[in-house]
Order: structure tokens, then sequence, then C-alpha cells
């Protein structure tokens, strides 16, 4: 088992300037480091490094994802104005709480190839498995704009390029960030080749995006499947949606490819969510996409990382996806698991409701092989496919 490791220094240096939590600075708010900066990233990074795992993985170089390949996804008009701004120096993805400096469009080309870097990894066989430690994230920025910030969809890139230039038949997208990826669910909205899965705390961010029922568009229903969960979701609430909800939507679909979107801001202490999850958690949802990867399409499995806002606990969570992805165990001992696992991890009553009721929609998941939109006459979610934000 071999596991690529995408990471450049230049992700580093995407410059977000200043701020505080999620808002601007100014008024009466000091001026911080903005809370997309590169610290809880590079910390990963370098625990990856330190703890010697490093050596472990295959080191595969990003590359600049084309004009083409981000014109898969994204409008001409939306690159064209990134590049335009950037090119003055300071610009923001869309939200007005995404800045950027001069070389984040540069950057922002180099995330979302980190992850194409990845995919071809996996289709070249250089690799089994691939993490894309990238820099902006990527899937709150929807065809038209950047938001939450996000500059360009990494995953969605590389979900299309392995569509259009690898030929894979059908690419499933997890997303265990704790936000919606909204984003990606625009993406593919319409199109039944491509399963959008998202994991979120329910009501999160962006505002009122990612109900249930939310399906899909007409000929696309049953491809994009939302789990809100509850605040205070903890290891046994992701325990049981991976055994209810991801689980059978993923034999149902029988991806060629199965990418994550990977944030780490499901973490207990992290500041912009309510969730509980900490380094088992994701050590355990790793394992589990790593073996369904295993059954269902070759092992080829490619990860992109998204939010994180915890610099001390983001490296551990992290280390613990690549410790799983590549089978090698190092001897780092997370010495925040014990605080965290003491939040009350069990599965609560409120939360297997939520999970039951994502659950009830996997029977809208098109069977692989019955044409698309297979089994969603039955779904409960049928007639009720409108988009959310
Ligand atoms: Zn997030």
């Amino acid at each position: 088992m071999s596991t690529a490791w995408i990471w450049d220094e230049k992700y580093m240096w995407h410059d977000t300037g200043t701020g505080a939590g999620p808002l601007p600075a100014g008024g009466w708010i000091e001026p911080m480091e903005h809370i997309e900066g590169p610290s809880a990233k590079r910390r990963f990074a370098n625990l990856v490094a330190a703890s010697g795992l490093l050596a472990q993985l295959v080191p595969v170089p990003a590359r600049r994802a084309t004009e083409t390949d981000i014109e898969r996804v994204h409008t001409r008009a939306h690159r064209e104005r990134i590049a335009a701004d950037a090119a003055t120096g300071r610009g923001d993805a869309g939200d007005d709480s995404s800045p950027f400096g001069r070389e984040s469009y540069d950057i922002a080309l180099l995330a979302a190839g980190g992850v194409i870097a990845g995919v071809d990894a996996v289709f070249d066989g250089v690799a089994d498995n691939a993490y894309a430690l990238v820099r902006p994230p990527g899937h709150h920025a929807s065809p038209e704009t950047g938001w939450g910030f996000c500059i360009f969809n990494n995953v969605a890139v590389a979900a299309r390029y392995a569509r259009e230039v690898r030929g894979a038949e059908r690419v499933a997208i997890v997303d265990w960030d704790v936000h919606h990826g909204n984003g990606t669910q625009d993406a593919f909205w319409n199109d039944p080749s491509v399963l959008t899965l998202s994991i979120h705390q329910d009501g999160a961010y962006p505002p009122g995006s990612g109900a249930l029922g939310e399906l899909g568009a007409s000929g696309a229903e049953g491809t994009n499947l939302n789990v809100p969960l509850p605040p205070g979701s903890g290891h046994g609430a992701y325990d049981a949606v991976f055994t209810e909800v991801v689980e059978p939507a993923l034999r149902r679909f029988a991806p060629s490819l199965i990418l994550v979107a990977s944030g780490l801001d499901g973490n207990g202490m992290d500041p912009l969510a309510r969730q509980m999850l900490h380094s088992e958690s994701f050590r355990m949802m790793a394992g589990r996409i790593k073996a369904l990867a295993e059954e269902l399409c070759d092992g080829r499995l490619v990860m992109a990382h998204e939010g994180g806002y915890s610099p001390f606990v983001v490296p551990f969570c992290g280390l613990a996806i690549v410790e799983a992805l590549s089978g090698v165990r190092t001897p780092v001992v997370d010495p925040f698991l014990p605080a965290i696992e003491g939040y009350g991890q069990e599965l609560w009553p409120h939360q297997a409701e939520a999970v039951a009721r994502a659950a009830a929609q996997v029977e809208a998941v098109p069977v692989a092989g019955s044409g698309p939109g297979a089994g969603s006459g039955s779904g409960p979610g049928s007639g009720s496919t409108l988009r959310g934000s």
C-alpha cells in the first residue's frame, strides 16, 4: 500500500491578510492573522515530516491546473475575474470574507492542480491512494463565484478531470468538512455521473444550505445527498453515518473513483463549528473510505484538504488520516485525544434520528447499471428536489 503526498510550500503563501475569526478586522475588531491562514495546514505538514511518515509516502509534485481544467467547473468570467483582481494585488473570492493577494490566482491553480496530480498518481499506478494538502480550500466555490475562503472548487475540478481526461465512468465525492459542500453540490446538481455526499453540521454554513431532500436535478436525482447533523455530534454519530448512509450509498452508486473533501473542522476544538470529532474519528472514517475504495474501485481514492481551523488539533487528525491511507503507524500519540474523547462521543437519540432521516434518502441513489435516476422513483425525497441556497 502506498500513498501519494501532494504538498507545495506555495500553498502557504496564499495571502489572506488579517481578520478576526470569520470577520474582517476593523472598527472595534483588532486585526489578527486571518483564520484561513497557513498555521493549521503547515503544522499538519510539519507533523507528517517530524513523525517520520513523510519518508514512507510517495511525494508527488503539484501542477498548475490549466484554464481548461478550471473551466470544466467554473465560468470563464469567474476565472478571469480572479486573475484580474489578483493582478491588482488584492481581491476577494466573492463574499467579502475570502480575501486574497497577488500570488493567489496562481496558488489557487496550484491547489486545484494538486488534486489533479493526486488523480493522475492513482490512475497511473504511482500510488494506491493520495492525500493533497492543498490551500486555498475549494468546496464552497460554485461555478460562478468563490465563497467561504474558497476560490476554485479543487475537488470538483479534479472530479471533472477524472471523468473527461482519465475516463472515470462515475465519481463519488464524500465531503466530511463540517460545513456544507455547497459549491460541489451546485457544480454537479445536473450531473448524474458524480455522486456528491456532504456530512455537515446542520445550519452551520453557508446559512440555509445543505438540507435533507436536495437530491439533484431531474435526470440526476439521487446523486446528491446531504447529511445534516445536530451540533454536538461526535464519533458515535459519524460512525452511524458511515454505516447507514456512506457505505450503502456508495455501494449502490459503484464509483470508479472516490474523492474526499477532507475538512478537519469537525474536530472538537475547532473555532468555526460545534462538532466533537477527534483524531481516532478521522482515522475511522479514512479507514472505512479506503476499504470502500478497495471493494468498489480497485482502491482508487484521492483526498483533497479543505477546512480545519484549530492549529493544534488539525495536525493530529490529519496524521491519523494519512496513517490510515498508507497503512503506516507512527509512534505519535495524539495528546489532545483524551480531552476530546471525554466530551460524550456516543450516539445520542436526537442524532440517531437525524442519521435515520438521512439514511432514508439512500434508496434514491441510482444503482449502477440501472441507468441514471434508477431507484429515485421511490425515494423519500421524490418531488422535493429543489436546490438550497
Ligand atoms: Zn469547513
